[in-house]
């Protein structure tokens, strides 16, 4: 029997021979059900057919359910006001395939004008909001050391008690202890991209003089962060040279760095992915990594399976994301005039105040809504909700159905943990 949905309720055949998923996501409602009963409760629902005396349990369940009000999924602003996204430059010191950035590399930075006046948009917003800033890697941020610690001397400055988060995304390489303790000071909080393993980290975040090693650096980096108590948060990018080893790497983690509690491995972006069996292979290994972080109390993450907990209307809402150039982007992985996706996602600019074209972002809005044919009778639709608007577009319809078969598989798993935690109570 194929997924079967019914007034925004889905019954979905389990992994797990013989049994099925009753799964309503906006009325907050998850459980299992024999073959037999999903059998009576299709034909109850899409034929109208009467549910046998002997389900009455299940009859009632379902009246129940059903009669239940939807609850509205969370409300969520687009390119919110109250976030900003700062690309310092394109330069980079390591050469990593897979970086959003890589063919985008140039020496642009941005200037100091621009940066405060975006600075000083996003603070005049909405007072009473909690604002946060982000320097995200792809351009390094700490390759511009001197304009990063202007900047967050500038934020802290300007927010006059205002309510600021701060945040940088770092390959790590660049972070001596002086610039820790400087973070520390500033109360910056540290996301390290880093992929843990020796050999998969020299590989895949390589110096462009391919003799230097940069597991060295970014292994005394995160050392140098846990021990002044910063709390990193580590994210892996998993490609199909690491796919496998998933485990290996929270178990070295837990042996070499026992003070991380937040890790995240992600799927890669990547050409011919589709051809392999990278995606089967990413579950198999990301839920045993799962169990042995477990054990050690690391909290191991991916957006895919974070996604069962938040059912939301769009799969993305878009940044403020504010480019080397000084141009505004709804995606930072489109945030170069080279990036064919550049005019897609551009929203306005920067010079000495901010400028957000409300035709372009009108349009980055229907686009953020649209969703596939496909997403309509999809069970994972208020999870992913259409899936990244910059992988829809950038995507061939083979790549985009073989990550949709790796959602719903992941989106599955986490309801069958989730149901099988709740029966061991
Ligand atoms: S479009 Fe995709 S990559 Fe870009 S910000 Fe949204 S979720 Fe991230
Ligand atoms: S998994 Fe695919 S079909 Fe389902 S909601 Fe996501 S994009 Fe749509």
């Amino acid at each position: 029997m194929d997924v079967v949905r019914f007034k925004n309720a889905f019954l979905i055949p389990s992994e797990k021979p013989g049994r099925y998923i009753f799964y309503a996501p906006l009325r907050n409602q998850l459980f299992w059900l024999s073959e037999d009963a999903a059998q009576v409760l299709r034909d109850h629902l899409e034929e109208g057919a009467p549910i046998p005396e002997r389900y009455r349990l299940l009859q009632d369940r379902i009246d129940a359910v059903l009669a239940k009000e939807e609850q509205g999924v969370r409300p969520s602003t687009m390119a919110n006001r109250n976030r900003l996204v700062i690309l310092l430059s394109q330069i980079c010191n390591l050469a990593c395939p897979y970086c959003f950035a890589h063919e985008a590399h140039s020496n642009e930075i941005i200037d100091r004008d621009t940066l405060s006046a975006a600075i000083r948009y996003v603070l005049a917003e909405n007072q009473s909001a909690q604002k946060r800033f982000i320097f995200l890697g792809g351009g390094e941020p700490t390759a511009t050391w001197e304009l990063l610690t202007w900047a967050v001397d500038y934020i802290r400055e300007q927010s006059d008690g205002q309510r600021c988060k701060i945040s940088v995304v770092s390959n790590g390489t660049l972070l001596t202890e002086s610039r820790i303790l400087w973070l520390k000071e500033h109360k910056v909080h540290v996301g390290l991209s880093f992929d843990i393993l020796p050999d998969v980290q020299n590989r895949q975040r390589p110096f462009p003089d391919k003799r230097k090693h940069s597991y060295d650096k970014v292994a005394a980096a995160l050392e140098l962060l846990l021990a002044n108590g910063m709390n990193p948060s580590v994210r892996s990018t998993i490609t199909p040279d690491c796919v496998t080893r998933m485990p290996e790497m929270i178990e070295h983690l837990h042996a070499h760095f026992p003070g991380v509690r937040g890790m995240t491995f992600e799927q890669v972006s990547q050409d011919g992915l589709e051809k392999t069996d990278y995606y089967d292979l990413f579950f198999d290994s990301f839920f045993k990594a799962r169990e042995i972080a477990e054990r050690y109390g690391i909290h191991l993450r991916n957006s895919t399976t974070t996604s069962v907990l938040f059912p939301k209307e769009r799969a993305c809402s878009g940044e403020l994301c504010l480019t080397p150039t000084g141009s505004l982007v709804a995606c930072h992985r489109a945030s170069s005039v080279r990036d064919p996706l550049y005019d897609r996602f551009l929203l306005g600019s920067v010079d000495t105040a901010v400028h957000i074209d409300p035709e372009r972002f009108e349009r980055v809005v229907s686009f953020s809504n649209e969703k596939r044919e496909a997403c309509k009778t999809c069970f994972a639709f208020w999870n992913c909700a259409g899936s990244c608007p910059n992988n829809r577009t950038a995507y061939s319809e083979a790549q985009f159905e073989a990550l949709c078969r790796f959602t719903q598989r992941m989106i599955r798993h986490e309801l069958e943990t989730a149901l099988d935690r709740a029966s061991k109570g």
